[in-house]
């Protein structure tokens, strides 16, 4: 930059010099050829004769070496002003140059501008502009520190990766959550974090547009399962485009899941299978079976007279000797059997793989004496000797019945005969002891008529907020009051209905029902508060259901956003991806959905949290024990912990006594329903306790002191 100045300068310089001496050596060239022209005149005129014409040359010539001394003297002057001025000129523009290209260099490097820069003159347009980009680098610098900080502070991991999945940044967490350094993680690819036993399958452009639940491997190889969510940045830039990850650690999440399901499913006092994961697994007993051409045999075994020792002994004896008799029968269990508690002293023992084609009566029999013998033995309990017998009942698959239902009720008519024998024997299931089915048979046919006879009659149970205990809204319940028999419980013949295409017919009439006693309500109280109303599967299934449900809102001219669906975990969960767009379209109408006797099930919570759900119910035989069992209070605190995790209501079911409303206030559990606050109930009775409310009266004002 110094090089151009300077030869502007040093030509400057020249310029000037030579302007000088050319204008001198003009003016002596010039006056010498005047002076020359007139001597030449004035010799030819004769004016001047002799040696005038030589004396003048002389003097000319005098004058001449004059006016070169003069030339010589002024060209120094020239040349000594001229560097002057170029000196100078050079200092001037050089000056601040050179400021303002320090200035540049130390912004290159990163560094805050010198001061001062040049305020006016030629630099002065450059240096507003370099500290115009030095404001806007330190404004960068501060907003790329300032998100920095952001993502550090951050408490889930985050990973940003180039499109490849190759790591370019990670945050603290990430750290923390994998065991590597940030540097470390940098130089890794995120498929490389993923645990093995998930890494063949880990899908990084699936991984990077959704959420996704996987397993991560830390740098110690403990394996953690982590909740991740991927999505990806786009932009003009090739070096800036790549994904962005967010993980958490969901451990906890998953053993709680693991706990619930375990005691949801497992016997707490017995450790065998409960009645619910028998059945599930007979279930999948008989399709193996089918498949395989085999045959099973389903046991039913009931305790003779255990009633006596629990009254006898006491509760604690009894369930002493339930956990004896179930070790001892586990001890006598051959290979390809299970065993499972299906009710207080009843067991069901499974055992595959018979062969069809031949008679297995006589080995059944025998393992069955085997098991009574076992069972005969007497023990201890605390220092009371105890004898115990049973009765067992036998049924095949598929020879006796093809399924769950009708080969437990089955087996169960078998035990019953052996009872009825004096116990301590074992039957085997013939299609006389089916009293029962044929009750049933009847009962199907007398249901036909019911909706016709109107004989089905709703009932309301209160649900309360466990807050304050107001009455935020009721759950219809149905009965079918059938003359001579009293009222028969919902559990007993919607499974009837569902049978057959009656189901349709009920759950129809249940829904005008509620309506319409819904709309009577709302002629007395303005806001009545939700009711829900319990929907079964095979309803669900009907291609018309929808518009139905949208035709009687309309007609009985009550809003859609007064209603709940209850539906239950199971339901949902056996056909799920043609339940998603049906609930989806109820949620839009603008009905609130629940999930009915939550816990129940099969289903992962990660798996209903795809349904648009706003209320999980926690299923009354949760809610029971949980005083008086930690297991079931463990199950019904991580429920309701979880339900509130996920933003869901939650509603704990058939609290009876005032130690279990404690109980869920303490947990913070949302609402409650229950014989404590009342039993399903007639219509006039669900109004009068709303009116009461809207009076401003606090019916269970005592509960909450
Ligand atoms: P759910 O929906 O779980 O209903 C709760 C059940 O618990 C009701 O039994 C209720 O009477 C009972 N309950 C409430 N509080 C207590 C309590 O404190 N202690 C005890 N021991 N039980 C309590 P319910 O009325 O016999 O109904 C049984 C099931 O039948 C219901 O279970 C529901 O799944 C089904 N259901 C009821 N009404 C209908 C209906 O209109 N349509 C369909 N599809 N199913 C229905
Ligand atoms: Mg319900
Ligand atoms: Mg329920």
């Amino acid at each position: 930059m110094t090089t151009p100045l300077r030869t502007r300068a040093l030509s400057t310089a020249a310029a000037i010099i030579g302007a000088v001496v050319l204008a001198i050596a003009f003016l002596i060239v010039i006056d010498h050829g005047i002076d020359s022209r007139k001597v030449a005149e004035l010799a030819a005129q004769g004016v001047i004769a002799g040696d005038l014409p030589d004396q003048l040359q002389e003097t000319r010539r005098a004058s001449l070496q004059r006016r070169l001394v003069f030339l010589a003297l002024g060209g120094s002057l020239a040349l000594v002003i001229g560097l002057a001025v170029a000196w100078r000129l050079a200092r001037r523009l050089e000056g601040p140059q050179e400021t303002l290209r320090e200035a540049a260099w130390a912004l290159a490097a990163g560094h805050p501008l010198p001061e001062p820069l040049p305020e006016s003159g030629a630099g002065a347009e450059l240096a507003q502009a370099l500290s115009g980009i030095s404001d806007r680098l330190a404004e960068k610098e501060a907003t790329a520190r300032w998100l920095d900080a952001v993502v550090e502070s951050i408490g889930e991991a985050v990973f940003v990766t180039a499109p490849d999945g190759a790591i370019r940044r990670a945050n603290a967490a990430a750290a923390r959550l994998t065991g590597w350094t940030v540097d470390e993680l940098c130089s890794m690819d995120l498929a490389s974090i993923v645990a093995e036993q998930d890494r063949p399958a880990f899908d990084f452009a699936k991984a990077a547009a959704t959420a996704s639940e996987l397993t991560f491997q830390t740098r110690s190889g403990q394996v953690i399962p982590v909740a991740m969510t991927g999505s990806c940045m786009g932009g003009d830039d090739p070096a800036r485009r790549g994904c962005i990850f967010v993980a958490h650690d969901i451990t906890e999440r998953k053993r709680a899941e693991r706990r619930i399901r375990y005691l949801a499913r497992y016997d707490s006092l017995t450790k065998v299978p409960n009645r619910l994961q028998f059945q599930h697994s007979l279930q999948q007993a008989i399709a193996r079976a089918r498949r395989a051409g085999r045959s099973l045999a389903l046991l039913y075994l009931d305790l003779d007279r255990f009633k006596e020792i629990n009254d006898n002994f006491g509760h604690a004896a009894g369930d002493r000797t339930l956990e004896i008799l179930s070790e001892r029968l586990i001890s006598q269990l051959p290979k390809e059997t299970m065993l499972g508690r299906l009710a207080g002293d009843e067991f069901g023992l499974l055992v595959e793989n018979l062969p069809r084609d031949q008679d297995s009566r006589a080995a059944l029999v025998t393992l069955a004496r085997e098991l009574l013998e076992q069972l005969a033995r007497p023990f201890h309990v605390g220092n009371q000797e105890v004898l115990i017998t049973a009765s067992i009942g036998i049924a095949l698959c598929p020879q006796d019945a093809d399924n769950v239902v009708d080969l437990i009720r089955d087996a169960d008519a078998a035990m019953y005969h052996s009872k009825q024998n004096g116990g301590n024997s074992v039957s085997f299931y013939t299609p006389e002891m089916s009293a029962v089915a044929v009750e049933r048979l009847m009962l199907k046919s007398k249901l036909r008529r019911a909706v016709e006879r109107d004989e089905l009659v709703m009932l309301y149970q209160p649900k309360v907020h466990l807050d304050d205990g107001r009455v935020v809204g009721a759950e219809a319940l149905l009965r079918w009051r059938l003359p001579g028999h009293g009222d028969i419980p919902p559990t007993q013949f919607i499974p009837l209905a569902e049978e057959s295409n009656l189901i349709s017919e009920i759950g129809e009439w249940v829904l005008k029902r509620v309506c319409q006693d819904y709309g009577d309500w709302q002629r007395y109280v303005p806001q009545p508060g939700r009711v829900s109303i319990n929907l079964s599967l095979k309803q669900l299934r009907q291609a018309e259901f929808i518009p139905r449900c949208r035709s009687v809102f309309e007609d009985l001219g009550v809003s859609p956003v007064n209603f709940e669906l209850e539906i239950t975990e199971t339901t949902l969960m056996t056909d799920a991806r043609r339940m998603l767009p049906l609930l989806d379209e109820l949620k839009a109408m603008g009905v609130h959905l629940s999930i009915d006797d939550f816990g129940t099930g099969y289903s992962s919570l990660a798996a209903l949290q795809q349904f648009p759900v706003g209320t999980l119910k926690i299923d009354r035989a949760f809610v029971q024990h949980a005083v008086s069992s930690s297991d079931d209070a463990t199950l019904v605190r991580t429920i309701v912990e979880m339900g509130r995790n996920l933003g869901l209501e939650v509603v704990a079911e058939g609290i009876e006594t005032a130690e279990q409303l404690a109980f869920l206030r303490r947990l913070g559990c949302h609402l409650g329903q229950g014989r404590l606050f009342g039993d399903p109930m007639a219509t006039d009775a669900m109004l009068a306790i709303l009116l009461e409310q809207a009076r401003g009266e606090k019916r269970y004002r005592l509960l909450f002191a």
